[in-house]
């Protein structure tokens, strides 16, 4: 890529979330990733060039420094940033606009700072030999996945019902989405595969923004916010049947709908669990905690028949809940740590830079985050330190999963065997979560606690 010699026409419309646009590159495996700024903000962006390079360079040493180590190098891709001429940028934006869903043009594309980060187009892997169908990339976001302790909450219900099922309630509630997703993520993170297969069954049946499904590049599946209609599960399926018409398939010689989507499932179940990487980390079994179990879950515990296997070592759905159980105190428990952070930065604004509130994401940080005392000795450090610790766990609540699925071709004729994959997993969306997060998270949690209480988990 050269960037002195940019054209808008090598550049689709990829995607989009919260906080950046992305645009994929027609030929080569790479994307862009460019900030967003509230609609409002369009005339006058929010910070300097200087200070988007910065955020940017931030998200890499972030990625590469502190959640590479955490999750696992394997996983991850930090990217670089670049330079990209403002004229470039200016003519890709008008280009992609109408692509644009319209419940995400509150915000607009960055056109001044020109900068972005350029990944790898996990969506488009470089293939080494010819497969008889294009890659599959699933893309999940799984959210937190476990229950708080009991000691550091104010409502025992969040002890009992996992904050997604409750935060679902509150979307429903306020018309952000039609309908209530059955997926949770406790059932998930379990490592058993019937529960496992549960979860994916309802990330399909109603996908929000926590599936995507990706074929040859291609977004085929994903839902629209604040829509009526829900996402067509049987163009999902029609993409779908050629990848799966082997094996023991057929009844009277016809693959049924369901075996399709049960054999996708159990394709994309077995790739989350046989996924490890690096070395370290310990087993995740939260079974002896009996915060394994969300009550809002409609999974059946009588149905689990072999017990619960849990997650396998170094595998990543331990790895990123591993990282997310760094909130170890709860936001009501780490809110008091905040303060004293603040009520500290306000009488000593220069201590800012020694307690790396805004980076730099360096080794230090990441030993700072690490050798964190389990006991409170009253300093900033120890409140610093921990605020880290629960603002990196956010960004693995966060983080989405790209898991990639190559058909292998064809051997011999053996129609009785079911259809081959490799499978690789990547993970991504891992933005440093800014200090001013914590008090909006503190406020969120309130809201969606009690709107809970309120309607009693009895939407439909
Ligand atoms: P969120 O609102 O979830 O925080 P975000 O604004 O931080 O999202 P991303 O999730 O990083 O943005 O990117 C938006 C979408 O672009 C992703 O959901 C994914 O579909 C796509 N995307 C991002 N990075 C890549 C990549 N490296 N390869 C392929 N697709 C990508
Ligand atoms: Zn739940
Ligand atoms: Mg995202
Ligand atoms: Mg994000």
């Amino acid at each position: 890529m050269e960037l002195d010699r940019m054209d808008e026409n090598d550049w689709k419309y990829h995607g989009e979330g919260n906080k950046s646009l992305v645009v994929s590159h027609v030929q080569h495996c790479r994307v862009l990733r460019l900030l967003k700024y509230p609609a409002e903000d369009s005339e006058n962006p929010p910070q300097t060039a200087e200070q988007a390079f910065r955020q940017i360079q931030n998200i890499v040493d972030f990625t590469s420094n502190v959640i590479s180590c955490l999750l696992g190098e394997k996983f991850v891709h930090s990217g670089e940033v670049v330079r990209l001429p403002l004229e470039f940028v200016r003519q890709l934006s008008i280009k992609i606009q109408h692509q644009r869903p319209a419940w995400r043009c509150d915000k607009v594309m960055d056109i001044y700072s020109g900068c972005a980060l350029c990944l790898p187009n996990l969506t488009s892997p470089t293939l080494h030999q010819p497969t008889p169908t294009p890659p599959l990339c699933i893309e999940i976001k799984p959210k937190c996945g476990f229950l708080p302790s009991p000691k550091h909450v104010s409502k025992d219900i969040k002890t009992r019902v996992c904050r997604y099922c409750m935060h679902q309630h509150y979307k429903v509630a306020n018309g952000k989405w039609k309908r209530r997703s059955l997926y949770c993520p406790l059932d998930l993170f379990s490592g058993n595969k019937q529960r496992m297969h549960f979860a994916i069954r309802h990330l399909i049946e109603e996908p929000q923004n926590n599936l995507k499904v990706f074929k040859g590049g291609q977004c085929i599946y994903s839902s629209k916010e604040g829509s009526d209609e829900s996402p067509d599960t049987n163009s999902l399926l029609h993409h779908l049947r050629p990848y799966f018409l082997r094996g023991n398939n057929r009844v009277n010689g016809h693959v049924t709908t369901k075996a399709v989507l049960n054999d996708f499932i159990q394709v994309l179940g077995n790739a989350l669990l046989s996924a490890a990487g690096g070395d370290g980390g310990q087993v995740t079994d939260r079974t002896g905690e009996g915060r394994s179990f969300c009550e809002a879950s409609l999974f059946n515990r009588e149905r689990i028949r072999h017990g619960s296997q849990g997650l396998p070592t170094n595998n990543i759905l331990s790895r990123i809940l591993q990282t997310q159980m760094l909130d170890s105190l709860d936001i009501e428990g780490l809110y008091p740590l905040y303060c004293r952070v603040e009520q500290h930065l306000q009488d000593f604004p220069k201590d800012r830079t020694g307690l790396q509130i805004d980076g730099p994401y360096d080794q230090n940080f990441l030993e700072k985050v690490q050798k964190c005392l389990m006991e409170d000795d009253d300093s900033v450090e120890y409140a610093a330190a921990k605020v880290h610790q629960y603002r990196i766990a956010m960004t693995a609540k966060d983080c989405s999963i790209m898991v990639t699925l190559v058909p292998s071709s064809e051997e011999e004729d053996d129609d009785e065997e079911p259809q081959a994959f490799s499978s690789s997993v990547s993970v991504l969306d891992l933005d440093p979560k800014p200090l001013d997060s914590v008090p909006r998270q503190l406020r969120l949690d309130q809201k969606i606690v009690s709107c809970y209480l309120r309607t009693g988990g009895t939407l439909p």
